[in-house]
């Protein structure tokens, strides 16, 4: 317990020296590599459960009217006084599980152990767990538990996650990710114009309504307002049959549609693969898949173009970190879903990043510091760790026993 301390206190001091010359640096390096090799004992896992209200009801086409999402949260103290942060979040369902399969699985797998070997500790949580997970909600407690070790190791090294990860490029783009099924064109439009008006030069809407006429309507009208230059996706959320979706995805290409999100379910790749090749628009998909071995067979066989792991429910930020490498092998770009104050530093770490889904279910209004936009732009933080702070006293009223 007491080295860890010291560390912490001779980084603070040799980074406070080192902005005096090159004897503080050589300090300030010298304790970086003190640091190295020491072990990280976890001694407690804390796990909380949250019930969180949207400011409005959303709506997509698979999953109807949603009203409340909901987070688990992981804290792992470490024996130096040390804690990371790591967290999932469903759509309104099933956390109770996700925390009680932390709670009666996965804490017995981390006490005692040295948070150092994540690769060790994700490995004993995956075969701990196979016979009833190889996905699912194995694969959303395990991500609640990876993002803790990582921010650890982040606070440990005292690096900011997408320095750690690659360190690639501090600045991501960034694009309005509106669940907006329910809008009709004109409110669309306003929608629209907001995001603009907050920085957006990327913009995101919901099809899959019960007539393709009307989604067609709604794309022209989102189109015409943002004009030629600005890049628009559109996500049906598994919505259509295979030759429903290349109808759609005709009608959709005179729009200049940058990518086609789930056109249909997930599991049918070769069904996926025809309506890219047939319908002419490059095809996203992830946020339905949970291992790295279905982003293969989506990547190879279903010829999807934009993968896009959600480190939320993709088991965490080591199986993310691999999807991005499996996508850089196949010459692709890497996108996200969801929780984009998490992304944006797994996005700024990688060569191959496409952009960054700005929505997380409100979740910014119980983070005290969420990740602000500028032209477009998002850029991650140079705090050590993952940098989420959560407002503590904001989400105590929302909290489950
Ligand atoms: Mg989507």
């Amino acid at each position: 317990m007491g080295e860890c301390v010291i560390i912490r206190a001779g980084l603070a001091q040799a980074r406070e020296q080192s902005s005096g010359g090159d004897s503080g640096a050589s300090a300030y390096m010298a304790t970086i590599m003190a640091a190295k090799g020491s072990e990280l004992i976890i001694q407690s896992v804390e796990t909380k459960h949250y019930h969180l209200p949207l400011t409005h009801p959303m709506t997509d086409a698979s999953h109807g009217v949603m009203t409340h999402f909901e987070v688990v949260l992981v804290k792992l103290e470490t024996d130096c006084g040390l804690a990371g942060y790591g967290y999932t979040y469903t759509i309104g369902c099933g956390g109770a599980a996700i925390r009680s399969l932390i709670e009666l699985n996965l804490v017995s797998a981390l006490l005692g152990a040295d948070a150092n070997c994540i690769e060790q500790l994700w490995d004993r949580m995956w075969w701990r767990m196979h016979y009833i997970g190889r996905g699912g909600l194995v694969a959303f407690a395990m991500s609640a538990v990876d993002i803790a070790l990582w921010d650890l190791r982040c606070k440990r090294l005292d690096l900011p996650l997408w320095k750690l990860l690659g360190g690639y490029s501090r600045e991501v783009r960034a694009y309005a990710g509106g669940i907006d099924l329910q809008l009709e064109p004109d409110e669309l439009v306003e929608q629209t114009r907001c995001n603009l008006r907050k920085g957006f030069r990327a913009i995101k809407i919901k099809v899959g309504r019960a007539r393709l006429s009307e989604d067609v309507e709604r794309v022209r009208a989102v189109r015409q307002c943002i004009g030629s230059d600005t890049p628009l996706m559109v996500d049906a959320n598994m919505r259509y049959s295979v030759e429903q979706a290349i109808s759609a995805a005709r009608k959709f290409r005179e729009f200049d549609v940058y990518w086609f999100e789930e056109p249909t379910i997930p599991d049918d790749y070769k069904g996926m693969a025809r309506i890219a090749t047939e319908g002419g628009l490059p095809i996203a998909a992830g946020e339905n898949l949970h291992t790295v071995y279905e982003f293969r067979h989506s990547i190879e066989d279903a010829m999807i173009a934009f993968p896009e792991p959600d480190v939320s429910n993709i088991g965490g930020i080591t199986n993310w970190m691999r999807v991005a490498n499996l996508a850089y092998t196949h010459n692709l770009p890497v996108t996200s879903h969801g929780v984009h104050e998490l992304h944006l530093h797994l996005l700024a770490a990688i060569p191959n990043a496409s952009f960054l889904e700005v929505h997380s279910f409100g979740l910014e209004r119980f983070i005290k510091n969420p990740p602000t936009l500028r032209d477009g732009v998002m850029e991650a933080s140079d705090a050590p760790g993952h940098g989420v702070q959560f407002d503590w006293e904001q989400l105590r009223q929302y909290e489950k026993s």
